[in-house]
Parts: structure tokens; C-alpha cells; sequence
């Protein structure tokens, strides 16, 4: 495999470590991606009228026949410990179960008021478990906002499902991390096109699809985000792939190109299946970074895809990274993003967002990429800014869609520059 590497990347950049307040959404906010994926699945948050206006909101105006998620609420009663809440997840379960045989996988999601009366959900999962299986599998996770950031909540719901994972000891790809099925479907025809198969997902679609896992299973992440997934999947005796994550025309070639080289795919296979795709995206890539070339970004931490983005506009759209913040380092994952990433930006891990403010306005880039909470100040204060959560709810990875991730941050450009136009 050969990559043009930069002189001198990231990995070996002294990295900033901040553990002040943080400004991130919780990871209630994966359910909104994960129930579109994972067709016969429910998710059950328990938690607060709060978590159920937030799910409502992250998800816009949705109105389902038959939604696949839900909030048992916590009333002030199971708050203060009067009423036994155990009891009652039970019978909402029981309930919920009996109204909807098509649900094969329940998951029970965390929230803060279920962490902060301490109500066990896994002895809870274990327990609806004795009562409901086999025809229905009960998960839990925590989506809360104490712990985690908004992607951290797939990263939870994948960790519960490893270990229950049947055993297989047949050498197969598993791909890791959820993408709209469209995407999935340009990746898998990829590989099938180098004769690369069966190829496994984690999340299925249905449970009846779920993948096996064991000591010759190899997988390759499509989400940065996914560290406590990638260590369960290592417990399990699986074999991580390294990889630049599959953003933009380079991403996605080296991506593919670490599972060619580890599945013996010929070198004139792998550039006759991906010489027309690479084309368009760079084509589509290069009609975006007219707009970006010579600007500068900054990412405050919020979606974990901060380092493999950095990467993509610093060398696919000729922008200059000025700060590059992520929730979590997790080198084994980011660590070939980083080496392809130029010396240059700070790489800061965690947040401290007053100082990380103060720092972003010392710089004043031309774009900033940060959470919700941040973006309106910002741009109230004249600054460009570009919403992190978008880049999770959009379709961006590989070649197909390499064009509309560009567009995606040369879009807020574009429209402040006519902003200002008018004003003239
Ligand atoms: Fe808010 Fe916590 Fe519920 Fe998330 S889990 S909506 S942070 S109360």
C-alpha cells in the first residue's frame, strides 16, 4: 500500500488534554440513526420528560405507524423512591411487547435520572430477558448525558451487543458502525466487486442477520467513534484493520485498500473496480473546495469524526486546520487519520470550553465546526459555523457521497459570503 504521507503527521503531536466543562449533547441522540438501521429493534430510554422532548426534537416532526423508540417516564414517585420502578419497567415492557410481537430487540437506554436513583438496567435486561426470550432479546446501555457525548450512544449500544454474539470460526469481514443503507449498499458492492464476501455488519439490519464473531473474524470501522466496540470486539478474539476512515476520495481508497491487501486482492482488481468511482469523487470534491482552498477551520470536540474530517479538508480541499478537538483519542483508531493529517493544528483531546473559546477567537478561522450550543453565539458574534451533528445525520462516507461532505462545509461559506454581499 502506498499513501503520500506527509513529511511529518499528527501522531507524534504533543496532544492538549482539557477536563474542564463541556458544551456536547447526550447519547440519546444515537437512537435517531440506530432505529432507522436496525429494523426490529425498540429503544426503550428511561428517563425524564426532558429525555422524551429531546428525543422528539433531535428527531424533528416524525410521526411513525409504529415508532421504534420510546420513553418510559420517570415520574417524580419512582424519583423520590416511592414506588418500586422495577416493577413498573416490567409491566411497561410487558405491555409494550405484547402490543408489538414484530420487536426481536429491546434495548433499555440509561439516561441521568435512571443513573442518578440508581436503577439497574442490566440486572433489569437480565431479568426481561428470563421473561421474554428467546423470541425477544433485551439489551441495556447507557445513553446519559453525565457520560457520554452524542456518538458515544452507538459506540454503547454495539459494546452491549457484542458479547452476546454467537461464536463463528469462519474468517469473515465485519464492518462496524451504522450508515444509511444506501451507503451501505456502495460499500458492500465494492468489496463484492473484488470478490470480498460474505461481509458481516454490526448493527444488522434484524437480529436474524446479527454477524458471529471469533478469532478469525477481521473488522474495519466506519465510524471513529466506536472505541469500547473495538475493545469488545478485541476481547472476542477479533482482529481490528487500521485504517484512514472512508471520508473523500483518499479516505475511502485506503480504507478499501487495507481490506484488499488483507483479503490478497490484486493490485490491477482494486484499481479496475475503484478508478471510476475515485474519479467522480475527486471531480465532486474539487468543485466544493474552489470555495474552501486557503481557509482556515477550527473543530471544537463534539462528533469524534473531528480527526478524519480534519484530514479530508486539510488535504482533499486545501484548508489549513488551525485546532483540531475530539472528544477522545483513541490511537488505534484515529492514529492512521493522524499520521495523514500535516504537522501544524493543535490536536486537543476533552474540553474546556471557556479557554477552548478564548483560543478559537485568538485564531478567528473562517469556519468553525462545534455542537449546537456553541454555534449560535458564534455566529452571532459574526463567526462562520458549521454543526457537528449534521455530519452524523448526513450521508458522507465513501466515494459516492465524497462531493456532498465537501459541500457540507463549503456551504455555510458560501452563504455568509452572500450574506455579506447584500449587506453591501
Ligand atoms: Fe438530558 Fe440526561 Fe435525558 Fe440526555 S439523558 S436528555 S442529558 S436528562
Amino acid at each position: 500500500m502506498s499513501l503520500d504521507l506527509p513529511s511529518s503527521g499528527c501522531r507524534s503531536t504533543p496532544v492538549l488534554k482539557e477536563r474542564g466543562q463541556r458544551e456536547v449533547f447526550c447519547g440519546l441522540t444515537g437512537i435517531i440513526w440506530l432505529h432507522r438501521k436496525m429494523q426490529d429493534a425498540f429503544f426503550l430510554v428511561v428517563g425524564s420528560r426532558t429525555c422524551a422532548h429531546l428525543l422528539q426534537a433531535a428527531a424533528g416532526v416524525m410521526i411513525f405507524a409504529e415508532p421504534r423508540f420510546g420513553t418510559a417516564i420517570l415520574e417524580e414517585k419512582d424519583l423520590a423512591g416511592l414506588a418500586d420502578a422495577n416493577a413498573e419497567l416490567d409491566r411497561e415492557v410487558g405491555r409494550l411487547l405484547a402490543r408489538r410481537p414484530d420487536i426481536r430487540q429491546l434495548f433499555l437506554v440509561g439516561s441521568c435520572p435512571s443513573e442518578v436513583i440508581k436503577l439497574d438496567l442490566a440486572r433489569a435486561a437480565e431479568r426481561l430477558n428470563g421473561q421474554h426470550a428467546p423470541h425477544v432479546r433485551v439489551y441495556n446501555y447507557s445513553g446519559s448525558g453525565i457520560e457520554t457525548t452524542f456518538t458515544q450512544g452507538e459506540d454503547a449500544c454495539l459494546e452491549a451487543m457484542v458479547p452476546t454474539l454467537t461464536t463463528s470460526t469462519a474468517r469473515e469481514l465485519l464492518i462496524v458502525g451504522a450508515m444509511p443503507d444506501v451507503v451501505e449498499d456502495q460499500c458492500l458492492a465494492l468489496l463484492a466487486a473484488m470478490g470480498i464476501g460474505p461481509v458481516r455488519m454490526l448493527p444488522a439490519h434484524r437480529a436474524g442477520e446479527l454477524p458471529g464473531v471469533g478469532p478469525q473474524t477481521v473488522f474495519a470501522l466506519v465510524q471513529p467513534f466506536l472505541g469500547e466496540t473495538h475493545a469488545a470486539l478485541q476481547r472476542r478474539g477479533a482482529r481490528h484493520l487500521p485504517a484512514p476512515f472512508p471520508f473523500g476520495e483518499e479516505g475511502t481508497t485506503a480504507w478499501l485498500r487495507a481490506i484488499a491487501d488483507e483479503f490478497g486482492v490484486p493490485a490491477h482488481l482494486f484499481d479496475a473496480v475503484t478508478a471510476a468511482p475515485r474519479a467522480r469523487a475527486q471531480k465532486a470534491v474539487a468543485a466544493q473546495a474552489a470555495e474552501l482552498r486557503g481557509k482556515s477551520v477550527f473543530f471544537f470536540p463534539d462528533s469524534q469524526l473531528e480527526i478524519p474530517l480534519a484530514r479530508f479538508l486539510v488535504r482533499e480541499c486545501g484548508m489549513t486546520a488551525i485546532e483540531v478537538g475530539t472528544p477522545y483519542l483513541h490511537d488505534a483508531i484515529v492514529g492512521p487519520d493522524l499520521d495523514l493529517l500535516p504537522a501544524g493544528p493543535v490536536i486537543s483531546e476533552g474540553q474546556d470550553v471557556d479557554k477552548q473559546l478564548d483560543r478559537q477567537r485568538a485564531a478567528a478561522p473562517d469556519l468553525t465546526v462545534c455542537g449546537l450550543g456553541l454555534a449560535n453565539p458564534l455566529e452571532a458574534q459574526g463567526f462562520t459555523t458549521k454543526w457537528a451533528i449534521e455530519l452524523v445525520f448526513t450521508p458522507v462516507h465513501f466515494y459516492e457521497q465524497a462531493g456532498d461532505l465537501a459541500g457540507l462545509f463549503s456551504r455555510p461559506l458560501r452563504r455568509k459570503a452572500a450574506l455579506r454581499q447584500e449587506a453591501i
